[in-house]
């Protein structure tokens, strides 16, 4: 007993006050990532219990307090995860390809890229089917989106973006038709509301039906900023080309930074599915990586930031 003595009563309580405070405090510290983690840990319930007997001696609620710090952390990182989700899910364009038609972009690097596009889906006739195709091979495409399908078929638009591959905007009604700008309005704008409902993506890309550069729908595309991807190749699949023939056509005029054009929708599209796995490979052959087009758009206008700085 004696040997104790040598701390007065008061000392003795700083010091057990400084100790309970550290612990709780590094204790504390460690809360939220076990209940983030969903590990309820013996450390969360000492915790506890050491926030009860501080409410008990201080009358201040720690446990409320750790709630409330909580709170706040999880807001944050709900808000963070929603911003994440945002830009995974936005097809945004370089300057360089707002308001522009372009049929390829200008790479100087060596490696070789393309992009395979799909168009006039999403339709139960090709999507989920190119969709296997691609993830087999670990692609990413982009698909051009008729509004009018994705109405009908919210949950194949779905599968596209939850693959993880680039939309981009192909009309509503995929008419060819000459439209005035109120026409051409309903026509990409609904299309662009109706992606961004069912999917939540939202793109800067467009592709007139039918590649027809004026009929009022460009004329639009391009005032408000949307960047016009067109194409290199064609696979003129919509003729559905037996598969050699199909090959052919989508390997001519192959070049880096081309962009293929073929169709996961409007009608039959077995020509399609049947052939697409060997025009990947002949495009691996010739030593070709596939990329999304907004990807394209990304390397090129990194390409001349680069230049542009080294000047
Ligand atoms: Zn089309």
């Amino acid at each position: 007993m004696a040997k104790y003595d040598r701390f007065s009563w008061r000392e003795k309580t700083t010091l057990i006050a400084v100790v309970a405070a550290a612990s709780s405090f590094l204790a504390g510290l460690m809360l939220p990532i076990n209940r983030h983690e969903n590990h309820p840990s013996i450390l969360l319930s000492a915790t506890e219990e050491l926030g009860n007997r501080n409410k008990d001696k201080s009358g201040t609620d720690i446990n409320a307090l750790m709630a409330q710090r909580d709170e706040a952390f999880n807001k944050v990182f709900a808000q963070l995860q929603q911003e994440e989700k945002d830009r995974n899910l936005t097809f945004s364009v370089p300057k360089a390809f707002q308001g522009k038609v372009f049929q390829e972009v200008k790479l100087n690097t060596n490696q070789k890229v393309i992009a395979l596009t799909f168009d006039d889906g999403p339709s139960p006739q090709g999507t989920l089917q190119v969709l296997e195709i691609l993830k087999k091979n670990n692609i990413k495409a982009t698909f051009f989106m008729i509004g009018r399908n994705v109405k009908n078929f919210p949950h194949l638009a779905k599968a596209v973006v939850a693959e993880g591959h680039a939309v981009a905007n192909h009309t509503w009604s995929h008419s060819y038709h000459h439209v005035n700008e109120t026409g051409a309005a309903r026509e990409i704008d609904r299309t662009a509301a109706i992606i961004y409902e069912a999917t939540g993506v939202k793109t800067a890309l467009f592709r007139p039906p039918g590649g027809y550069l004026n009929n009022g729908l460009v004329a639009y595309a391009r005032k408000k900023n949307y960047a016009v991807a067109m194409w290199s190749s064609d696979s003129m699949d919509y003729r559905r080309p037996s598969v050699p023939v199909f090959i052919k056509s989508a390997l001519k005029g192959a070049t880096s930074g081309g962009m293929v054009l073929m169709h996961d929708g409007g009608g039959n599209r077995t020509r399609t599915v049947q052939a697409l796995p060997q025009l990947i490979t002949e495009y691996q052959k010739r030593g070709y990586k596939f990329v999304t087009v907004p990807e394209l758009m990304e390397m090129q206008d990194k390409e001349v930031k680069l230049a542009a700085g080294k000047k």
